[in-house]
């Protein structure tokens, strides 16, 4: 299953699927503040990619200390099918009244320009902070996609941008926010 719609030079594209499997330049991983690994896509893409990945973290928390929720940090790839994987870490859904949509913005948004100054022209994200952080399905969809709008309609960075989504609900959950994304001159 996928889904597509163009805004500017990039492809916002929806896929049902693993995202350790996405051949692209930067995979977005799903991280919490530590760094270390955790359930979800967190431990799927340190699974599949091996133990650089989790060398070039520990590094980073040794560094500065972690990854602060809404910002994100970038390692190599490891054995995945990209350059560069972005760890980022979305928010734990409290009821929405703690700053969770800013967060969640902000971590797609930092993902974003991050990997973007490591040159990368396609990038796959999961849905950050839908699963064990608890953000609800639909909200965490207009979310992620309206930055990703906004980032095509005002960078050429990329030619694509993927959303690879586990189940059949949260894929439907994202297609049904791209078709209610406003167009590229409604601003
Ligand atoms: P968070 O802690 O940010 O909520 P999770 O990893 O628990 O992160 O879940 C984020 C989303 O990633 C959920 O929708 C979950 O179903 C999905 N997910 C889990 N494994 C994978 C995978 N291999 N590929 C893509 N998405 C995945």
């Amino acid at each position: 299953m996928t889904a597509t719609r163009r805004f500017g030079a990039t492809d916002l594209i929806l896929k049902q699927g693993d995202i350790t499997r996405e051949a692209v330049d930067v995979i977005v991983n799903a991280a919490n503040s530590g760094l270390l690994g955790g359930g979800g896509v967190d431990g799927a893409i340190h699974h599949a990619g091996g133990p650089q990945i989790l060398a070039e973290c520990r590094q980073i928390v040794a560094r500065q200390g972690g990854c602060p929720t809404g910002e994100a940090v970038i390692t190599g790839a490891g054995r995945l099918g990209a350059r560069h994987v972005v760890h980022t870490v979305g928010p734990v859904w409290q009821g929405g009244g703690a700053g969770e949509p800013d967060l969640l913005a902000s971590a797609y948004r930092n993902s974003l320009a991050l990997a973007a100054a490591h040159g990368a022209r396609t990038i796959a994200f999961p849905a950050i902070s839908a699963g064990i952080y608890g953000y609800p399905l639909d909200r965490a969809a207009t979310i992620a996609l309206g930055v990703a709008r906004d980032f095509a309609l005002q960078e050429q960075d990329f030619t694509e941008i993927r959303f690879v989504l586990f189940s059949a609900e949260s894929f439907a959950a994202f297609a049904a926010a791209l078709r209610a994304l406003p167009g590229e001159a409604a601003r």
